[in-house]
């Protein structure tokens, strides 16, 4: 897909991330302090003004990202806001691999830039898979989709989200490293973290954008 074409697919995302907010509530009310789906609530709500914006003009798709990831950053707040917002901006970053001055948006781009955020997110945060964060969904989709990089995203899609919710499902039986999480110790067993859901729900809003299109 093409620059307009991603453009409208995360426009899309950002709106049934906002709908989401009450089960991100309900889900930081049991294992944190109960504020992750209002934040990603106000990121993607910001989100969507900037998508709609005429003045909002990237150069290629590591642009977007970068544009997108900042955007998120600075007005989401919270361990989430520099958690997504570090993701989104890794894409966008010149370096190693990178998909600055990619015009196609594919299965392989989304590969480099699930992988090249999950590296940023661990320097950032040092969150590694089973510690009962957004890196277990993260981590689960990156994987598969340098696995699935040569299919068609219609073909990938589904695989890669279904990834990022079994990693998500996982972090029911861990016990948190984490933020406030942490201090519940053996008590947040049971309970998925709601990071982790986030990040499966946006590429779950992803491979259903993709279906319909
Ligand atoms: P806060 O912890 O400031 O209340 P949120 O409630 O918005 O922030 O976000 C909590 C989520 O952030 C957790 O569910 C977890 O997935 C993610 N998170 C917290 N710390 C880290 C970290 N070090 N690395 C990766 N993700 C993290
Ligand atoms: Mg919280």
């Amino acid at each position: 897909m093409n620059l307009l074409q991603l453009r409208k697919m995360m426009l899309f995302v950002a709106e049934k991330m906002v709908e989401s907010e009450p089960i991100l509530t309900a889900l930081d009310q049991i294992v944190g302090d109960g504020d992750h789906g209002i934040g990603m609530k106000r990121g993607f709500a910001t989100l969507i003004i900037l998508l709609q914006d005429d003045q909002f003009k990237p150069n290629d798709i590591g642009d977007f990202f970068n544009q997108v990831g900042t955007k998120l950053m600075t007005s989401m707040g919270g361990a989430s806001g520099a958690i997504f917002g570090t993701l989104f901006r890794a894409g966008g970053k010149s370096g190693g691999k990178s998909i600055i001055g990619e015009a196609e948006f594919n299965t392989s781009t989304l590969a480099t830039l699930l992988n090249q955020g999950w590296q940023a997110v661990y320097q950032r945060g040092n969150a590694k898979p089973g510690d009962k964060t957004m890196v277990d969904a993260l981590a689960a989709a990156a994987t598969c989709a340098n696995e699935l990089s040569q299919l068609p995203l219609k073909k990938a899609l589904p695989k890669i989200a279904q990834s990022a919710m079994d990693g998500a499902e996982q972090t029911k039986q861990m016990i948190a490293v984490f933020g406030r999480a942490k201090n519940l110790g053996e008590r947040a067993i049971g309970h998925m973290d709601p990071g982790a859901v986030s990040m499966a729900y946006i590429l779950k809003y992803m491979n259903e954008y993709i279906q319909m299109s």
